[in-house]
C-alpha cells in the first residue's frame, strides 16, 4: 500500500523531532485555521480539520507518538496490533474541542458555548376566544429570535473589518504562567478565552454577533385546543450554534373563558340547564344552547334533581386526536324562585300541605 499520503506531522507542519510544545502550537494554529466554526459549509476544510485533530491525537500523546514513531508506516496508519490502528477520525466528536481549547471557539463575548449545539427551545403564548378555542385558527405568532447580526453577519467585527489574533495570548485564548515548578494557565481576560478581539464593534450589534430579531410565524391552531395546549413547530426556536440544529416553537394556547361552556375530559362540554321545581318534577321539554349557535331540544325527565348531566352525543369540542367530537353535557340546575306573588304561594302552601316528601328522612337514617 504505496499511499502518498502526508505523515502525520507532514499534517501538523512540523519536524519529525518537533517538541510537545511545538507540536502543540501548530496544532491550534491549524485548528483554528480550518474550524468549521469558521469555514461553515465547506467540506474540504472540515475534512482538514478532522485530518489535523487525528494528527494532534496521535502526536499529543507520547505514548501513542512512540507508537507512531516505531511502527507507523507512510500513510500515517499502522497496521493492526499497533494499538492506535482503530483510531478513526471520524469519530472525533467535536463537543471534546471546547474541554481542549478551553472556549477559544465558539464562544462570543465571554459566554462559553460549545460547538455544534441544539437551539433553545422558544414558547409562544397565543390568546384565544372560547368560539376560536373551538373552531380553530390561522393566526400570526411574533417570535422574538436571536440571529445572526445583518449588520456583520455575526462576525461582531464592523463591516470592512475583520477580528483580530488578540496580542495578549496570540490567539491562544488562555495566558500560561510559570511559578516555578507550576505552570498555571488561565482564559485570557482580554479575549475571553476567544483568541481573537474585535477592534472595531459592530455598530449594530456592539459586537456580540447576535441581533434579537421577530419573525412572524403563520401557525394553524387546530380546532379543539384547550387552555394550555402545546403545539410543536419543528425547527422554528432558537437557530442551532456552530452548525446545530434548530430548537423547536411551542405555541401555548390561553384560551378565554366561556359563559356558557365549561371543558370536560379530552372533548366534552358542560352546559349548565336551570329549571323549575315543575319542570324537574313533572318532566319538560328544554331548549339547550350550543356552542355552535344552535339550539338542542332535550326531554328532562320527571324527578330530576340538581345536578344531574343529559348526554348530548356528539355536540362537544372536536377531538385533537382521532377526530370526531365529544359530547355536551346538560347540568340540571333545579332553580327556587326568589319572590312569589300571591298565586304561587298559595300553589306551593297547597303542595306542602299535601306532599308526603320525606327528603331528610332518607337522606340521614
Ligand atoms: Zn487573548
Ligand atoms: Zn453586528
Amino acid at each position: 500500500m504505496a499511499t502518498a499520503a502526508k505523515s502525520l506531522y507532514e499534517v501538523l507542519g512540523v519536524p519529525k523531532n518537533a517538541s510537545a510544545d511545538e507540536i502543540k502550537k501548530a496544532y491550534r494554529k491549524l485548528a483554528r485555521q480550518y474550524h468549521p466554526d469558521r469555514n461553515p459549509g465547506d467540506d474540504d476544510a472540515e475534512a482538514k480539520f478532522k485530518e489535523i485533530q487525528a494528527a494532534y491525537d496521535v502526536l499529543s500523546d507520547p505514548e501513542k507518538r512512540k507508537q507512531y514513531d516505531d511502527f507507523g508506516s507512510a500513510d500515517g496508519r499502522g497496521g493492526p496490533g499497533t494499538g492506535w490502528s482503530t483510531f478513526n477520525a471520524d469519530a472525533f466528536d467535536f463537543g471534546n474541542l471546547s474541554d481542549l481549547f478551553g472556549g477559544m471557539f465558539g464562544g462570543r463575548a465571554g459566554r462559553q458555548q460549545p460547538v455544534a449545539q441544539r437551539g433553545a427551545d422558544i414558547e409562544a403564548v397565543v390568546n384565544l376566544s372560547f368560539e376560536d378555542s373551538l373552531k380553530g385558527v390561522e393566526t400570526k405568532i411574533p417570535v422574538q429570535i436571536d440571529t445572526a447580526c445583518s449588520e456583520c453577519g455575526g462576525s461582531g467585527a464592523k463591516p470592512g473589518t475583520a477580528p483580530v489574533i488578540c496580542p495578549d495570548c496570540r490567539g491562544r485564548g488562555v495566558l500560561s504562567e510559570s511559578q516555578g515548578l507550576f505552570s498555571l494557565s488561565q482564559p485570557c481576560p482580554r479575549c475571553r478565552g476567544n483568541g481573537t478581539i474585535i477592534e472595531n464593534p459592530c455598530p449594530r450589534c456592539h459586537g456580540t454577533g447576535r441581533e434579537r430579531r421577530t419573525k412572524r410565524y403563520s401557525v394553524k391552531i387546530p380546532a379543539g385546543v384547550k387552555d394550555g395546549t402545546r403545539i410543536r413547530l419543528r425547527g422554528k426556536g432558537e437557530p442551532g450554534v456552530g452548525g446545530g440544529p434548530p430548537g423547536d416553537l411551542f405555541v401555548v394556547t390561553h384560551v378565554a373563558p366561556s359563559k356558557l361552556f365549561e371543558r370536560r375530559g379530552p372533548a366534552d362540554l358542560v352546559v349548565e340547564v336551570p329549571v323549575t321545581y315543575a319542570e324537574a318534577a313533572l318532566g319538560a321539554k328544554v331548549e339547550v344552547p350550543t356552542p355552535y349557535g344552535e339550539r338542542l331540544s332535550v326531554r328532562i325527565p320527571a324527578g330530576t334533581e340538581t345536578g344531574k348531566l343529559l348526554r348530548l352525543k356528539g355536540h362537544g369540542a372536536p377531538k385533537l386526536k382521532g377526530g370526531g367530537q365529544g359530547d355536551l353535557l346538560a347540568r340540571v340546575r333545579v332553580t327556587v324562585p326568589k319572590k312569589m306573588n300571591k298565586a304561587e304561594r298559595e300553589a306551593v302552601e297547597a303542595l306542602q300541605k299535601v306532599s308526603r316528601e320525606q327528603p331528610r328522612e332518607e337522606a340521614f337514617s
